[in-house]
């Protein structure tokens, strides 16, 4: 039985703007993503029956079909049944290093992983795009998982344009293992205390999600300036989230204090947070301080770096 086994990382938001509500529930955003080398690995096997079997060393992690990389499989049954009775079910083992429910996309790009595993065990010769169009019925982030790198995504976060992918900017990640905050809650606290000042100018919100193209942040990133990059970090989700979770607000406050910090940012609905630094001992040094300062062990703190791909095949046999 053939199996591979794909990396699957993490993604951080370098820009969150909130553009308006959609009549689907979802927002209209305009966002900058990014992949970090922080990754989960996704082992796929073929097995005879055709079933999908999940297993997660995660205690956080469901296993069974509200698991988005469950739900990604059973997407690729229901679209391909020729392959599922040719090759059979799939067994999938999550082996967890991304933060649970922390705003880094852990269960979309678990999802990508599975749906490039099993194209590659059923050999359907997917393109790139054709699993971004799979995944988007999955989720809004699954398709950036696919794709990769640094990205610049609109509509409800489906619509990818790419920018030069950013290669080793350091980053140091906190998040509290207890702590979680739900994506849903954030976006709907944000339209009960904002939508009054965004649905007033109803007319003009596609101009507005297409103005993310000429920001400040979008020039930085093409001239690979660290600095300046750091300088313009921003999401409309800490005008929620930090107010209600004070030691969101703390982590926040603390980075902003440490040597060689260049920005901090919360990530998409958080509670992670992330500080951006010019190099691998610089971070180090943060870390340290970090956990110096908040000795808690329910804090976890991750040193970490922007890469310029998504999903990626490990090994196969
Ligand atoms: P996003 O940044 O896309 O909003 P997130 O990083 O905030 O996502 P996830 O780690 O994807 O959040 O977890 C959100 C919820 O989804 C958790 O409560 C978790 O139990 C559930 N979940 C379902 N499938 C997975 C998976 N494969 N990995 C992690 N969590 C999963």
């Amino acid at each position: 039985m053939r199996s591979y086994t794909i990396i699957a990382p993490a993604k951080i938001n370098l820009y969150l703007e909130i553009i308006s509500d959609r009549p689907d529930g979802y927002h209209e955003l305009a966002m900058i993503l990014q992949s970090i080398a922080l990754a989960d690995e996704i082992n796929l096997r073929s097995i005879s029956s055709e079933k999908i079997q999940l297993n997660c060393n995660h205690p956080q992690v469901p296993t069974n079909e509200s698991n988005l990389a469950y739900k990604a499989a059973a997407l690729m049954a229901r679209q391909f049944p020729e392959a599922l009775t040719k090759y059979g079910g799939v067994e999938i083992t999550i082996n967890k290093h991304i933060p649970v429910a922390a705003g880094l996309a852990g269960g979309s790009t678990n999802a990508a992983a599975v749906l490039m595993g099993i194209d590659l065990l059923w050999g359907l010769g997917l393109t790139k795009s054709e699993l971004e169009e799979l995944g988007a019925t999955l989720g809004s982030d699954v398709p950036f998982c696919v794709a990769g790198g640094t990205v610049i995504a609109t509509g409800r976060g489906d619509q990818l344009s790419s920018l030069t992918g950013l290669d080793n900017i350091y980053i140091v990640l906190a998040k509290y293992r207890s702590l979680e905050v739900s994506t849903a809650w954030a976006y709907k606290t944000y339209r009960q205390e904002f939508s009054s000042s965004y649905l007033r100018e109803t007319e003009n919100l596609s101009a507005r999600a297409a103005a993310v193209h000429s920001r400040e942040i979008v020039k930085a990133i093409l001239n690979k300036n660290s600095i300046e990059i750091a300088k313009k970090l921003h999401n409309d989700l800490e005008r929620v989230v930090l107010p209600a979770y004070p030691q969101v607000l703390k982590l926040r406050e603390l980075f902003a204090t440490q040597e060689g910090v260049l920005g901090t940012m919360m990530s998409g609905s958080g509670p992670a947070v992330f500080a951006l630094l010019e190099s691998k001992q610089q971070a180090e040094a943060v870390k340290l301080k970090m956990r110096d300062a908040i000795p808690d062990e329910d804090l976890e703190l991750f040193v970490s770096r922007t890469i310029t791909h998504g999903i990626q095949v490990r090994s196969s046999t």
